[in-house]
């Protein structure tokens, strides 16, 4: 049950000095050029849990190839997530991607100043709502994000972590509370930018902070315990194996279904779990037959890459094979295709594939 968030307590008004300061202080980003919907939504997409540094060239492709919400709509997804590789979290593009098909069959590709019609789009939460809103037609609608978060705890000198719970229903109460009643989206931009380039995580500048005076945490010195540090998950180890299977002058690329739990219709080369102790080429076998139903013939390893996801922590060990007939049963993937090294760069793969892929086709056997 959801208790009510602790009651936000009065400050001084902060809205006209964070807005001076934002107006003297602000960077110059693609999508603050103007006050598009669409390019605010894209950007702001893009920016969940990802730098402005990493989004910017990214916002430019994307922009370029869809320049307005009816092309997007119009869009192949293959080409969308080609467009998104790399950012990571592709759930979010391809949200992006089916509710600007809502807009143009609901909307007529309008935008509109609607909040509840945002909140019915995929892939549309509080946030996006009032980042979108608030900066295009100035609702007075608030956002909460991981800046934002930070420089409001610091402020209202909130004691309970702001992310969870009880604390999550204050950090809204408290953005709420803020907002002035004219230039919402501004201020809600100042509060992240603030956040990012002053309110840091750590030695946050306190002596250029335009909310100093007002600020608890800066009062009682409590800068570096608010908010507290983000509980970390136990790290798990696992241990994959890949296989490069090759037929021809060609390599086996697989699709990954759209119900697959992460990067639904994205391409790669088979891979699953090791078993305990199983020898590396017995291993690229069993995965080998039980995802392409192909019966491969192993031999050296090609590669091994390392990568984070969420938890876990992924050694994969990538084996070449060859496979001279047979033919691929769907099941595990959707379909597959023999495609040259040279091909391997025109499909959407994640992260760690696209190491792998760019090994390949460089001549990595
Ligand atoms: S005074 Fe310091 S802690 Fe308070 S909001 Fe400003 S930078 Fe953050």
């Amino acid at each position: 049950m959801t208790r009510d968030p602790s009651p936000v307590p009065p400050l001084p008004p902060v809205a006209p000095r964070l807005l001076d300061w934002f107006d003297a202080h602000r960077r110059d980003l693609p999508w603050r050029a103007d006050r598009d919907p669409y390019r605010i939504w894209v950007s702001e997409v893009m920016l969940q849990q990802t730098t402005v540094a990493a989004v910017v060239p990214y916002f430019h492709r994307f922009v370029a190839a869809f320049p307005t919400v009816a092309a997007l709509a119009a869009a192949d997804e293959q080409r969308v997530l080609k467009l998104w590789e790399g950012l990571g979290y592709y759930r979010r593009a391809r949200h992006l991607h089916a509710a600007a098909k809502r807009l143009v069959a609901g909307h007529g590709g309008a935008l509109p100043d609607d909040p509840a019609a945002w909140l019915a789009l995929p892939g549309v939460g509080r946030y996006i709502q009032g980042a979108v809103l608030s900066q295009a037609f100035d609702r007075r609608l608030p956002i909460v994000e991981a800046n934002s978060l930070r420089v409001l705890a610091r402020l209202f000198g909130y004691r309970g972590d702001p992310r969870e719970g009880a604390g999550k229903a204050w950090v809204w109460a408290a953005a709420e509370a803020v907002l002035p009643a004219e230039r919402a989206g501004d201020f809600n931009q100042a509060l992240m930018e603030l956040g990012a380039l002053v309110c840091t995580p750590a030695k946050p500048a306190c002596d250029r902070c335009p909310l100093a005076a007002a600020c608890v945490a800066n009062r009682d010195a409590l800068q570096e315990q608010i908010p507290p540090p983000k509980k970390q998950p136990v790290v798990t180890e696992v241990s994959e194996v890949g296989v490069v299977v090759r037929r021809g002058g060609k390599v086996l690329l697989c699709r990954r279904p759209a119900d697959a739990g992460r990067w639904q219709n994205m391409w790669e080369v088979p891979h699953a779990e090791r078993l305990a102790g199983e020898p590396l080429a017995e291993s690229a076998v069993r995965v080998a037959r039980a995802l392409t139903g192909l019966a491969v013939t192993p031999g050296a390893e090609v590669a091994t890459i390392r990568h984070s996801v969420t938890r876990f922590r992924i050694t994969l060990a990538v084996v070449g094979a060859t496979a001279p007939r047979g033919a691929f049963a769907p099941g595990a993937y959707a379909e597959a295709k023999w495609v040259t090294p040279d091909e391997l760069a025109d499909y959407p793969v994640s992260a760690p594939q696209r190491k792998l892929m760019t090994h390949l086709a460089s001549g990595g056997a």
